[in-house]
């Protein structure tokens, strides 16, 4: 789906929800009840589903992908597109849609990341279904979930540029 939050938006928004050590005290808490954990992640699940079409999957890639989840390719590829996409951009499975990562390359792009999507992603861990990624993230079960391919700074760019530490 094309999200319904312009990219630079939700760039700029990033750091309101970047991991530090207090949500991850917070996440921490709300791992320990489970009850509360549910609500949480229900509300994640209803923002980020009307905002970009989240499935779920727990282990967001958004801020690698000009915040187009990859998820809701039919194929859920996470680096890059199928050989499938038609020169218009379409996608093969469902020729009415944009390929998702032309959706994701034009958005990040246009918001001056589109180094982000050189970084490889790692495959998904199907564990981590319906849990909430924001938890997940801020305790740090999302470290190297995107790396350079270079060496030299293995950090994913956004967060370089964020002065975040690697997740
Ligand atoms: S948590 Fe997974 S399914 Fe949801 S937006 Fe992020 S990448 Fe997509």
């Amino acid at each position: 789906m094309i999200p319904r939050v312009g990219a630079r938006l939700s760039y700029g928004l990033h750091p309101v929800l970047a991991a530090n050590p207090l949500y991850r005290r917070f996440g921490a808490w709300l791992e320990r009840r489970q009850r509360v954990y549910r609500w949480f992640t229900r509300a994640e699940r209803v923002a980020k589903e009307r905002l970009y079409g989240c499935r779920m999957c727990g282990q967001c890639a958004l801020p690698d992908t000009g915040y187009t989840c990859p998820m809701t390719c039919p194929k859920q590829l996470r680096n890059g597109p199928c050989g499938g996409v038609a020169a218009s951009g379409r996608c093969e499975v469902h020729p009415d849609l944009v390929c998702v990562w032309v959706t994701a390359i034009e958005r990040a792009q246009g918001a001056g990341h589109g180094a982000d999507l050189g970084l490889l992603q790692r495959p998904v861990d199907h564990r981590a279904w319906d849990s909430s990624s924001w938890v997940n993230y801020w305790q740090g079960r999302d470290d190297g979930l995107g790396v350079a391919p270079s060496a030299d700074d293995p950090r994913p760019l956004l967060r370089r540029e964020l002065g975040l530490s690697p997740r």
